[in-house]
């Protein structure tokens, strides 16, 4: 693989530091509820298979917060297959790839989802207080939400990265794990 590996003690950082807005909204919908319907177990799983998370983490990760809620063997009998699954152990083992930000864009998620990108999917008051939750100042907020207006989804994520990073990202953002990958390097250069 051409990423390194991620443990589990160090996705709380990596979150908060190097996810996109769409994969920080679900892990931190997944830490507060302690549950994700399918599109968000799909969309954020995959994208923490890109990221480098590995199976064994992946499900003790996932089992971690699901039993919680479901308990461990609701989890391990309902929810233990879809992960196996999105590394490719079960089924027709195809090995998923984590989704592209034209595919998160056009999902349609529903009441009760969290799936989605919030440039395209949240109210304008909620994609507000996420970015300034995110350290976005108020100018830059207004920037980004004119991008929104104008449907430029992915120039608005690219304006937020920038923001964030304090550094420009010239070829912009076309997918979370690149967004990841290139807040990464900007952080450890
Ligand atoms: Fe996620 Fe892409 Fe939307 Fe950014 S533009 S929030 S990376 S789907």
């Amino acid at each position: 693989t051409e990423y390194a590996d991620i443990s589990i003690k160090d996705l709380e950082q990596i979150a908060k530091s190097s996810f996109p807005l769409c994969m920080r909204h679900l892990f931190d919908k997944l830490k507060e509820d302690h549950h994700l319907k399918h599109g968000g177990r799909m969309q954020l799983g995959l994208f923490l298979k890109g990221v480098g998370l590995k199976l064994d983490d992946a499900l003790t990760f996932w089992r971690a917060e699901f039993s919680q809620r479901v308990g461990v063997e609701r989890f391990d009998k309902e929810y233990a297959y879809s992960i196996r699954h999105n590394y490719g152990k079960e089924g027709k083992r195809v090995d998923y790839s984590p989704y592209s930000c034209q595919k998160i864009i056009s999902s349609s998620p529903g009441v009760g989802d969290h799936h989605g990108c919030p440039y395209r999917h949240f109210s304008e008051d909620n994609l507000r207080a996420a970015l300034g939750k995110m350290g976005v100042n108020n100018q830059k907020i207004e920037d980004i939400l004119d991008k929104v207006r104008n449907r430029h989804y992915q120039l608005a994520c690219t304006l937020t990265f920038e923001s964030v990073h304090g550094s420009s990202c010239d070829a912009g953002i076309n997918h979370p794990n690149q967004y990841f990958i290139d807040s990464q390097k900007v952080l450890q250069s």
